[in-house]
């Protein structure tokens, strides 16, 4: 035996658990993950199989065996989720929600559709036709109506960020910041559970004409042959954790091995599977695939970054989800953690704190604290942008300089990705500091620019100039890329 295993206990954030322990005798620096094999120190409980087991619209009776629900809850769910996509599974419905505290649960919040995300008018409408009976068709005709009124592609996603070459438009990318290319691989338009603030839900109600995806590895592999200068691929969804390591390898592979793509050289993949499936990473059939192509592409020098999208420390306290993210970090991929600000989820800098804190103890790295889209059920979940900043300044003075790699408050608005540094007074006048992250011109990154102070203001295009000036200086340059 070349370790020992030491057990003992420890406490945290998350409160009491164990933890299993190598010690490697005068082998600092031995490989944890070997690729040939599984990882021998497997923390035996997080790998209880369980299966996975999906939680719909169809079968949502069933919620009752888990906790209390009310009849009023379940049919506001009902009707709720008759315009809104709503998927969870068993993993999730066990692990992460406290039942004694639903429905103020964080995370029974995030995944079960509450009455406050529709308006008053529109649940009503639905509502009305479920009392009446009223046929499916009947029902979908309104939902369908409801939906086109929620914004379904915010911020120019469809008509500005999709590539087109010799007139035709590649669907399935986006190619917004000159560095980094988004692709939607079409078998990853789905997840383990919806979250039910997702900006992305368009994607999940079976409107064929409002997907964004792509089929085409081949589209995809010419396109970055044809643009040097792109150092980034990022990989989303839906979650591209739900594809099958199989179809994940004709996406990637074709990243080392072929000499036209070795431009790219950040691999990053978006996905909320650390939270709503971890076994993805663990006792899945083809987890230690998974795995061993992570560390092929990190062995061939690739930086394999995993975007993780945490909403609450609630997310990270079982024993899967840190086995998880052990054996990702092994095969030398690094985790990311980010996520939207959300009233009645984690409106609180000490969620936050907690969370960070919780992440950088794990290895983990946050990243980005987004601003809640101006799209879906948003006049639930969304906050001023002052109350944003807020909640991050009261969380990042909590927490060391580990966890200040994070930035934000941050919107992804269609003149780019604009930070929001604070609130401050400028020459006798109240301001919103902000600046961008990532602007459609580069030119416009890290150049603080000032907003008239606004206290309800929730997205970049509610705010007006300060100082009398009458447009933002982006703003000439944003019409030569939107005309
Ligand atoms: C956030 C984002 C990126 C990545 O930006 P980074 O600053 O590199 O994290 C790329 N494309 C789009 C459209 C984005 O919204
Ligand atoms: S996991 Fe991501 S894409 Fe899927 S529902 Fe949640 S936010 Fe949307």
């Amino acid at each position: 035996m070349w370790y020992k295993r030491r057990t003992f206990k420890m406490v945290n954030d998350l409160g009491r658990f164990t933890v299993n322990v190598h010690t490697i005798p005068g082998a600092a620096t031995q490989r944890e993950w070997p690729s040939e094999n599984r990882p021998r120190d497997l923390n035996e409980s997080a790998r209880q199989v369980t299966k996975f087991k999906a939680l719909t619209r169809r079968n949502l009776d069933s919620i009752s065996q888990y906790g209390n629900v009310s009849d009023d809850d379940l049919f506001a769910m009902k009707v709720v989720s008759a315009v809104l996509p709503f998927r969870t599974n068993s993993y999730v419905i066990e692990n992460l929600i406290d039942w004694d505290r639903v429905p103020d649960d964080p995370v029974y919040r995030l995944v079960f559709p509450q009455r406050g995300m529709l308006e008053e008018g529109d649940f009503r409408r639905i509502a009305d036709l479920m009392v009446q009976d009223a046929t499916p068709q009947e029902i979908d005709r309104a939902a369908a109506d409801i939906r086109t009124k929620l914004n379904p592609h915010p911020a120019g996603q469809r008509e500005f960020n999709i590539p087109r070459e010799e007139g035709e438009t590649l669907e399935g990318l986006q190619h917004k910041y000159r560095e980094t290319i988004l692709f939607f691989p079409s078998q990853g338009q789905t997840c383990h559970a919806y979250c039910t603030f997702c900006f992305r839900w368009a994607q999940f109600v079976g409107e064929k004409e409002l997907k964004i995806s792509s089929k085409d590895a081949v589209n995809l592999h010419r396109y970055i042959a044809a643009h040097p200068k792109i150092s980034d691929i990022l990989f989303t969804g839906g979650d591209p954790m739900i594809m099958k390591t199989r179809v994940m390898e004709g996406y990637m592979r074709a990243l080392i091995d072929d000499p036209a793509l070795a431009h790219v050289q950040n691999i990053r993949i978006g996905t909320k599977a650390l939270t709503f499936w971890p076994h993805r990473f663990v006792n899945d059939e083809d987890a230690d695939d998974l795995l061993r192509l992570m560390e092929d592409l990190v062995r061939a020098g690739r930086h394999v970054a995993i975007m993780a999208h945490f909403n609450h420390w609630q997310e990270m306290r079982t024993e899967v989800v840190q086995e998880a993210i052990r054996r990702i970090r092994s095969t030398g991929a690094v985790i990311r953690s980010q996520a939207p600000l959300l009233a009645n989820i984690n409106n609180d800098p000490d969620i936050w704190a907690r969370m960070w804190r919780e992440q950088v103890r794990q290895g983990v790295i946050p990243y980005y604290m987004f601003v809640e889209r101006d799209t879906g059920p948003k006049q639930y979940f969304e906050l001023p942008l002052v109350r944003c900043w807020e909640v991050f300044q009261g969380a990042i003075q909590q927490v060391s300089g580990l966890s200040r790699t994070v930035r934000g408050p941050s919107m992804s608005a269609t003149p780019g990705k604009v930070e929001v540094l604070g609130v401050q007074e400028v020459a006798g006048e109240r301001v919103i500091v902000l600046r961008f992250l990532q602007g459609r011109d580069p030119d416009w990154c890290a150049r603080p620019f000032f907003a008239r102070y606004d206290p309800k203001a929730t997205w970049l295009d509610q705010l007006e100039p300060a100082f009398g000036e009458d447009k933002f200086f982006f703003e000439d340059g944003l019409r030569a890329f939107t005309a």
